[in-house]
């Protein structure tokens, strides 16, 4: 019971934390270093087929994006939805 409780703490904390310091250094640099999309093709040429990208690591074509700060930020990366790899950076408007 009590680890659970301390679990719920930590979460709590961490999201706190992203909510106050939504620009740690840390996460803008992973953002910074994934390549876009477009980029992403070029650098893989072999996991785009019929021109859907495929994880380069696992060839799953299914993604899901996740924001690099906080949610509703602009910054978001795209993970592999299979090996949870990250795969390329996403800029919303
Ligand atoms: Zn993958």
């Amino acid at each position: 019971m009590e680890s659970i409780f301390f679990g719920v703490v930590i979460i709590a904390g961490l999201i706190l934390l992203n909510r106050f310091f939504p620009f740690m250094p840390w996460t803008t640099l992973e953002w910074q270093s994934l390549p876009t999309e477009s980029e992403y093709r070029q650098l893989h040429p072999s996991a785009v087929k019929n021109d859907i990208s495929h994880c380069v690591y696992c060839d799953s074509v299914q993604q899901f994006d996740f924001p690099a700060f906080n949610p509703g930020v602009v910054h978001r990366k795209v993970l592999c939805a299979k090996c949870k790899k990250p795969l390329w950076r996403v800029t919303l408007e």
